[in-house]
This record gives structure tokens, sequence and C-alpha cells, in this order.
């Protein structure tokens, strides 16, 4: 490919201090948000590191064509660098005053800590005297150089980090200290030689014949060399394992690719004026508007997130001595970065003897609490608009909240304290590593995974467990950020729990308690508490901020928020989250329990009067179901579906009867219990079918049993008519599923009407109940504006017409084949979970079509897809009327309608 775009961009200052930055925020899809964000911070003249930025394409380009740089690219970085080194009169390599660069990744959304970084590039046997001579420490130079040649060894060549700890650990033990710190220069310079030679030892002259010197290999002294390495092994970790899945979790594509930011070292452990620090605007966790975050004297920007050491709160930064100048400067670069932005932002700083620099800034993630209030307050103080308000919360990440909590009113022991990292509490058995708690997952057992700290290699746990606890490491730790990304309950730096993990095991400090694998703990994210055993858990109730934030939603969307709910505590419960009405009420659910025998006995009978018997216990109940269910949505509409699965579902198993029968044969059992069992089971097995889900099910049940939909009509009508009179103002609709054709749609409407008039004769009520039909399958969908001369109104059940659309067996395929189908990007999203552009567009024309009949029918969506924002995108757009939705998804659903509507407004 030839060169014809910018692929490299510079930013921060020349050698006479004039800005040369090529980029800004803007450009997040060329420089990834990290270099993006350099480029702007210094644009607006904050104190950024010089440094420059090869593009995202670069990385694509370069796994596209088989780890081999585009051509000219070598060129192009080798131009910057020279650049570089001219801006800083200082040279990589150099032996009198060395530059040393990081080497960072950094893609356009944000994938914290899952791809590679290399720092203090550039040091060599030559240099490393230069960088004692320049800072008259010898300490700190020879510690710069192990940590570069460690970091280079297994970030960038793969080799084990253990060797090095261990090594470290080694001349520890031989010094007889306890603590890094207390390794003085000498020792430092002799682990820098071990190093060497682990690097020696561990990597590949095969692989890599341009390291072999002597016949050996040596770790490389050419700073080109380190430099290439380094730039391929970012791009190259683009495409890693737990990248790949962090992606796949965050739905990030695949072919965005990430850039590379090399960019001058500074230094945060050059002594007592020398500190580094990760900071938010403001508290990630509930959002208050106060200084966030960590900082630690004399140390690198990795013991900050590693949690090696213990931190201090940012708030006290600027009364210590020698940091003062730099953390006032801090807290005024936080009030500059709001404003210029406009939103909370996430930082990473140095200050190098006194002086503060910038290393990152992006938009901070936050809890779904703290993104609330955030929006909240950012609206009163005038920052942003309500619309913007509205589109700053992530819809899906509101269900954090509806995440339950400790039942406040029980009373529990604490095992252990740690910091309050992600809120929601979680209850499971004990597991000390990423694959068991893996393994706990696939075999339905749910596990809290404990570490002393997690790092990037433990994701797959982190998302199979129910909750995290580690028992080091503050709130800006691995462990803290990833969880509140995630949404999962997470304690951390719990130091009470002194981890074993070989062992599998945690003694608890100033108690004479153990954990063991299997045992089961309970913690609470939102207060840090760890708890032996199994705390009972509550949900928690919609109010405040979320209220607030979800009513400004509703002043912006069109799309209605129906609930599913087949109860009355389960409509009251809608009604609370906000439902408008009810757009499905499964009637089958009223048909379990103790309810089950009545439905059997219908079924199972040829005698006229037992079924009779059935039909009329079942009338009674379904009318109370009915009364209920309207009293709790009064004045609003309840959209009621008539029976819908096959028979056979409410009957017995086949398979257990056949093995009671045979037990009883084997023990001489009663003979006519044995024979009555024998008859019912080839009762049974008469009505099994080979494909349930495309059989008698649906609206052709009503056709083959009318009194089924006669009954359930009645029981409709009269407990409308009953709360009529009553004064109160129900709202039923009647539906169809499973409609296919117009014969079948006109004779239910007609026996149904015909039910609903005689009821309203005899109880002397009007009575004037919408009919429509359930469009499940593509022939319905197909022939909408036939149907719509039959139907009031439209609900369009997407779950089925998924199934049917695909030929995907809704049961089967999301374990079997749909997994893969997405790994191997066969499909872009699970079918099931956000509507496929296909079945949308069915919908669409049927919409479309019908509305030519009838202008004003209504159409809902009352499939899983309803809930998924994703979804509510699209149906927003295609002339849906409203979703209805489960209640829990309710307030997602809110705020995704009211998002869609803004989205629409400004033309996206
Ligand atoms: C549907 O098919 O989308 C639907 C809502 O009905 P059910 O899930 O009950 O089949
Ligand atoms: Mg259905």
């Amino acid at each position: 490919m030839s060169e014809t775009k910018q692929r490299v961009f510079a930013f921060g200052k020349d050698a006479q201090g004039n800005n040369v930055t090529e980029g800004n925020a803007g450009m997040n899809g060329i420089l990834g948000g990290k270099g993006a964000n350099l480029a702007e911070m210094a644009k607006i003249g904050l104190p950024v590191p010089p440094g420059f930025t090869i593009s995202c394409q670069t990385c694509i380009d370069y796994s596209n064509n088989n780890n081999t740089f585009p051509e000219g690219v070598t060129d192009t970085i080798q131009k910057y660098r020279l650049d570089l080194e001219e801006r800083i009169g200082k040279r990589l390599g150099d032996k009198d005053d060395p530059l040393l660069v990081s080497v960072r990744s950094g893609a356009p959304q944000s994938m914290p800590g899952m791809m590679d970084t290399v720092l203090n590039l550039g040091l060599n046997d030559e240099s490393i005297h230069g960088l004692i001579k320049q800072t008259q420490n010898p300490r700190f130079a020879w510690d710069s150089y192990r940590r570069f040649i460690q970091m280079f060894s297994n970030v960038v060549m793969g080799v084990d980090g253990d060797l090095f700890e261990n090594a470290i650990n080694a001349r520890k033990q031989a010094r007889g200290v306890k603590d890094d710190t207390e390794l003085d220069a000498d020792d430092l310079q002799e682990l820098v030689a071990d190093f060497k030679q682990i690097f020696s030892e561990n990597v590949s002259a095969d692989e890599y014949p341009q390291l072999v010197v002597d016949g050996k290999v040596a770790f490389p002294q050419d700073p080109d060399v380190q430099l290439d390495l380094a730039i391929r092994a970012v791009f190259g970790s683009w495409n890693n394992d737990r990248a790949i899945l962090y992606r796949k979790q965050n739905k990030i594509p695949d072919d965005l690719g990430t850039a590379v930011n090399v960019q001058c070292m500074v230094f945060g452990n050059k002594g007592n004026t020398s500190a580094t620090g990760v900071a938010f605007t403001r508290n990630p966790a509930n959002g208050e508007n106060e200084f966030y975050g960590d900082y630690l004297v004399n140390a690198q920007g990795e013991d900050v997130v590693a949690g090696i050491r213990n931190t201090s709160p940012i708030s006290e930064l600027k009364h210590v001595e020698g940091l003062q100048d730099a953390g006032k400067e801090l807290e005024e670069v936080f009030g500059i970065l709001e404003s210029h932005y406009r939103d909370m932002m996430d930082i990473e700083f140095t200050i190098e003897q006194g002086k503060l620099w910038m290393l990152q800034t992006r938009v901070g993630k936050r809890t779904a609490a703290a993104a609330l209030k955030i929006a909240i307050d950012m609206e009163k103080e005038g920052l942003i608009t309500k619309e913007e308000a509205v589109m700053r919360v992530d819809a899906e990440q509101l269900d954090q909240l509806l995440h339950p909590q400790f039942d406040s009113s029980k009373e529990y022991t604490v095992l252990a304290k740690g910091l309050n990292a992600s809120p929601g509490a979680a209850v499971g058995e004990v597991v000390f590593s990423s694959d068991d708690a893996v393994k706990a997952s696939e075999e339905g057992r749910k596990c809290i995974l404990v570490r002393w700290e997690t790092n990037p290699d433990d994701l797959a746990g982190m998302i199979a467990a129910e909750g995290i606890l580690t028992s080091h490491g503050g709130k800006t730790s691995h462990a803290a950020v990833i969880a509140r990304g995630m949404g999962a309950p997470c304690v951390c730096g719990a130091e009470a729990l002194q981890i074993n993990a070989e062992k599998k095991e945690a003694a608890v400090a100033g108690t004479d308690i153990t954990l063991h694998e299997g045992d089961v703990i309970s913690l609470d994210g939102t207060t840090g508490v760890v708890v032996l055993g199994a705390v009972e858990l509550v949900k928690p109730t919609l109010t405040g901020d979320l209220d607030t934030l979800l009513g400004w939603a509703d002043e912006f969307r069109t799309l209605g928020v129906r609930a599913n709910a087949d109860n009355p505590e389960d409509a009251k419960l809608s009604r609370d989250f906000g439902a408008d009405a009810i757009g499905l009420t499964r009637t089958e659910h009223m048909f379990l329990g103790d309810r089950k025998s009545i439905i059997q006995s219908f079924i199972l009978t040829d005698d006229p009067a037992v079924k009779e018997k059935a039909l009329s216990d079942l009338l009674k109940v379904q009318t109370e179901d009915f009364v209920g269910i309207f009293k709790a949505m009064d004045g609003c509409d309840v959209t009621v579906r008539l029976l819908d699965p096959p028979l056979h579902e409410f009957l017995d198993d086949p398979r257990s009867l056949e093995v009671e029968i045979t037990r009883l044969e084997d023990k001489g059992g009663d003979p006519d219990e044995i024979a009555s069992k024998r008859k019912l089971l080839k009762q049974i097995d008469s009505m099994v079918e080979s494909n349930p889900m495309l059989g008698l099910r649906g609206c052709r049940l009503g056709i083959l049993y009318p009194e089924l939909p006669a009954m359930q009509t009645r029981a409709i009508a009269t407990a409308c008519a009953q709360l009529k009179k009553e004064g109160l103002n129900p709202e039923p609709q009647i539906m169809i599923p499973l409609v296919a054709s117009v014969e079948e749609t006109k004779v239910l409407r007609e026996e149904i009407q015909a039910v609903v008039d005689e009821v309203a004769e005899e109880q002397d009520v009007e009575l004037d109940l919408p009919i429509g039909g359930m469009i499940e399958l593509p022939r319905a969908a197909l022939i909408s504006d036939e149907l719509a001369h039959y139907s009031d109104f439209y609900s369009f059940g997407t779950n089925d017409l998924t199934q049917t659309t695909f030929g995907f067996s809704r049961d089967d395929v999301e374990s079997k084949f749909i997994p893969v189908y997405l790994d191997r990007h066969l499909l872009k999203a699970n079918p099931f979970q956000t509507i496929d552009p296909v079945v949308a567009d069915l919908v669409k024309d049927a919409i479309a079509a019908a509305r030519k009949v009838n202008p004003s029918i209504s159409a809902g969506i009352c499939g899983e897809q309803g809930a998924d924002p994703d979804s509510i995108r699209v149906f927003n757009k295609i002339g849906v009327t409203y979703v209805s939705v489960s209640p829990y998804g309710i307030p997602v659903a809110r705020l995704a309608s009211g998002q869609a509507a803004i989205e629409a407004k400004q033309g996206k």
C-alpha cells in the first residue's frame, strides 16, 4: 500500500516552545483516545511531555499485512523520532544525556490495561551512565534500567514475568531486606545483569536473529531495535486474547486497531518532590463533585495501578511539602479539563521534581449512580443541556442500579472490610483463580473471585464471577476499574485477607477463620463489607436521581414503554418503574401451580361434564387474575394474550411417567393404578409433536379448542365489566397469538367478539374491547395489510418472528451455536437479543402496509429485543408505537427510548 495518508502525528512543543501539535480530540478514530486527548491537552496549553502518535489504521494495515509495516511507515516513524530528539535536544541511547520514551497503546475506545506499554525505552549499557550523570542518582538510574528490561522482556518478548519477580525476591533475601525500596544502586545494577541473563536464556535466537550477538541472544542495545520491537508489540497486542475478549464483552469492533504513542518519559520516582497518580475530576463511584484518586510519592505510574504500594488520597497532595505547587496546579487543570470537555475526566499525571506533567486524560468511566448524579449536576451547573444529560447515561448500565443490595433489616457479622470499589452485592463460593471462576460458572455455581490483586489475565474469571474481592489495591486499581465498567460488585484492598492462591485458602487476620475454596461469602461493593456465609439480598427501589433522569428521558421519548407482566405484583412494579401500560400478559403462566391439574383435566378427558367443570373452574380463577391486573393498571391498556403454548406443556413428562410405571410394575403395584397410568401415558404420547414450537400452539389452539379462547375472553370481559361497575376504568385488549392467515384471524375475531357481546349484555355494561393480532410469523408480516382489516392493533412477537425468519429454534441455538457464529463473525449480534436488520425490515414493512389500511393502528414490540438499547434505536425509526419489556427492563427502555428520540432529532 502506498503512503497516501498521514500516519504519524506530533504533539507538544518544539525546542523554541512553539506548539507543533498536529492532532486534536476529534481525531479519536485516527489517533486513538489517548493520542487524541494528548494532542488536545497539548493544544490547549496543558503541560504534556512531547511525543508522536502512530495511527490506528497503521495497526490494522500492519496486522492485515501479516505483521509487516506498510510501505514508508518505518521511514516516517524514523523522521518523527529524529524530530522528537531535535525538539527535546536529547537522543535515545545517548551516553551523556539520553532521551527516554514510553511506548503506549491507545485504541479509539478505552480498553484499560488490555494492551501493551513499555516505559524507559532508550536505556542501554551506555545511556545508563548518561542518566546517572544527569540525575546524579545512580539508584534511580539503575532502577529505571531494570524496570525497562523487565517490562520489555515481559511485554514485548513474552518472557514469564515471574522469573524477574523471583530474581528480585532472591536479591532481597540475599540482602536481608523486605522492600524493593531497600535495595541500593549496587543491588539494582546486579539485578540488571541478572535480568539480561534471564533475557538471553528465555528469548529464542531463531525467532529473533537480529538480537544474536556472538552466537547468543542479548538484550538489544540499539534504540532503533528497541523502538521497532516495542511498536510491533503494541500493534500485536490489539489481537491478544484478553483484548479480543474485552472487545467482545464491550461490543467494540475488531477492526478499529490501536494507535501507538511514543512520548518523552517524565519521572515520578526522582525523590520526594516527585510523584505519580491517577485521578478523576469527580467521584466515579457516587458522582460527588470532589477530586478523587490516589497518588504515590517517588514512584512510577504503573505502581499506582498495580496496587503494590498503598496510595494516598489526591486531596492531600496540595499539602505535601515539595508537591504543593504541582498539587494546586493539578486542581486548576481539573477545572480546565472539565469545562473544556464538559464531562467528568479521568487523568494520569506525574510530578517530576516539583513540575506537573499530564500523561493522559479521557472521559472517566463511572458507575450508573455516578453517571446519573454527574449528568444531573452538570445540567444544573449549566455545563450541559438536558438532552446531553440524558445522552450521558449508558442505558445498559442502568441495570446496575437495580442490582441487589444486602438486606439492611438482616443482621450479619463483618468478616473483613475493604474499599467500596464497585456497587451492588453478591453471594457465592470463594474461588482463587480466574480459571476456577470460569469453571464454577460453567457448572452453574455462583462464585466470588478472590485475588491478591487482579490483572488483565483475570478478565474471563471476573466476567464469570458474581463479585470480585481483592486484598490489595485502591479504587483505581485494575479490579476496581474493570468491575465498575462491567457493573460487577467489587470490594478491593481488604487487607485482612492473607491469600495463598496456590493452596486455595485465605486466612483472615484478627480472626481464626481461614477461607477455603467453596466456602460461601457475601460482599457488598457499595459499602466495602465482606461477610462469611450468604446474606439475604434485596433489590433497590427507583428514586432520586434515577427518577429525575428518567423523567427527562420521558420528555423526549416518542416510543411508548409498556410492561410484560402476568400478575398484579408485576403490574404494580411495572407501574412504579414508569410503564405506560401492559403490552403483554402471557396467560399460560396463570395455568401453572395448583391450577395445572384443572387444565390437565380439560385436556385429558373425553367426558363433556368433566370438561365443562374444568372450564368453569378455570373461568373463575382467570376472572380473579384479570380483576387483579386490571385494577393495578387502572386507566391503562392491558394487552392480554390468549393461550399460546402447545397443550402438552401442561401435562406430565412422559419419560418420568414411564419410569414410574416400570417401577410400579417391578414391585408388583396395584394393577388398576398401573392401567390408568398406562392410559395416561398413551394419551400424552399421542399429543407429543416433533416440532412443538411449529405445531399445535398459538391461535391454532383456539381453532381446535374454541372453548379455551371463549373461556378466556369471558374471564377478561367479566373482570372488565365488574370493575366498570365499581367505577374503575379497565382497558383490556385481547390479543390472538401466532396468526398466519386472514381466515383464522377472522374466525377467531368473530368468536371472541361474540363472547364479549354476550357478557356485555349479561352484565348490562358497555364493552368495547380492542381485538388484535400478534405478528410472529413471516407470513403474517407479509399480509399485514389484509390482516389489518381484522385487527385493531398489532404486537410483534419478535422472539418467534426471529425464530421463524431464521429457522432458528429459540430454545436451542443460543447455547448450541450462536456463540460460535458470533466468534466467527457469521452474525453481528445475537438476533434474540438485538433485533436482526432483516427481521426489523419485516416489521417495518408490515407496519407501513397495515397503516395504509388503518392509519392509526398501533404496533408494539413484545419480544426480548424490546429491552435492548440498540434495538430500541431501530424500533424508534421504523414506526413502532411502543416496546413492551419485563418490569426490571422498564427503566432501561425508558432511557434508551429518550436517547433514540434525541438522536433522531439530531438526524442521527
Ligand atoms: C414473542 O414471540 O416475541 C413473544 C413475546 O411471545 P413468547 O415469547 O411468549 O413466545
Ligand atoms: Mg411468541
